[in-house]
């Protein structure tokens, strides 16, 4: 079973509910997908890390077979090729890796050459195991991280908590793909509405199942709230804004492992989202 946790934007606590879930299962694993900036690595300090590049291709020109037509330049629609001074320039950060351009190539002057933008670290800490995509500074997109990420966990039969990147982009929409459950997690503010609003779409549009845990709750009229009850929308759980919950995390701590009481919270709102799930039959919480 797959529980895909996401929200609109960064800050929210998505990384925070996806590690305590993790943690409050029997044995899980734990996908960090947020490739820019992953840092679920920091709350489970994993061990026994494995190591494995993420590489994708890019076109290599061979000059002395280009006949200097421009048909790759016109083709590519991320500006990734330019003709300058009777020469096909690749500019491979921005390039990705559609393959079209070689296609295109009437001479065959453009191959694909390896070029590796990231790596995933594999470890454990206690029941979980942890994996984490890192994208290399400056590449143009952290999709094939994920879908690498997605690739390696796809046949275990353990409970997945995919740890989504913020927003509602194509990483996003990769991330959830093969989710069976989607997590929505917002804030109470008006900001909150406006980037839960964006990920409640986005799984609309996907037909995925889901619901909304609201958290950093006060006990003062809260806008996502009033969004969820509006538009008809699950409320799996309220967290509250608790000083005992910013230190621990504040202190890269997980709450599951380190309070009773959330222990309770966290381990009672996993079962709550493994009934959700459409055809479940695990009860492992
Ligand atoms: S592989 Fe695709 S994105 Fe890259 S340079 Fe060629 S056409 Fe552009
Ligand atoms: S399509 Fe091929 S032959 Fe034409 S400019 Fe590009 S590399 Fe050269």
């Amino acid at each position: 079973m797959k529980i895909a946790v996401l929200s609109g934007k960064g800050g929210t606590g998505k990384t925070f509910v996806s590690v305590n879930l993790a943690a409050s299962s029997k044995k899980s694993i734990y996908v960090d997908c947020d490739v820019e900036e992953p840092n679920g690595h920091l709350f489970f300090k994993p061990n026994n890390i494995q190591t494995k590049n993420v590489s994708v291709c890019i076109p290599s020109v061979d000059s002395a077979i280009c006949n200097g037509c421009r048909n790759c330049v016109d083709f590519c629609k991320f500006n990734a090729l330019a003709y300058i001074l009777n020469k096909v320039i690749v500019f491979e950060e921005v390039c990705h890796s559609c393959g079209g351009c070689i296609l295109f190539c009437p001479t065959k002057a453009l191959s694909e050459k390896e070029k590796i933008i990231g790596k995933i670290e594999k470890g454990i800490s206690d029941n979980v195991s942890v994996y984490t995509g890192i994208l290399n500074t400056g590449e143009a997109t952290g999709v094939p991280i994920i879908k690498s990420l997605l690739e390696d966990t796809k046949n275990s039969n353990e409970l997945t908590i995919i740890d989504c990147p913020p927003g509602s982009a194509c990483i996003v929409m990769e991330s959830i793909k093969d989710a069976d459950f989607c997590v929505l997690v917002a804030e109470p503010t008006i900001f909150g509405v406006h980037n839960l609003s964006m990920v409640y779409e986005l799984v609309n549009l996907f037909k995925k199942p889901y619901g909304v845990i609201l958290n950093k709750c006060l006990d003062v009229p809260n806008p996502a709230e009033e969004f969820c009850i509006k538009n008809d929308i699950k409320i799996l759980e309220k967290i509250p804004y608790d000083n005992d919950l910013g230190t621990l995390n504040s202190n890269a701590l997980i709450c599951a492992r380190e309070n009773s009481k959330y222990k309770d919270l966290f381990k009672t709102l996993l079962a709550k989202i493994i009934k959700e799930v459409p055809n479940e039959t695990i009860t492992d919480s």
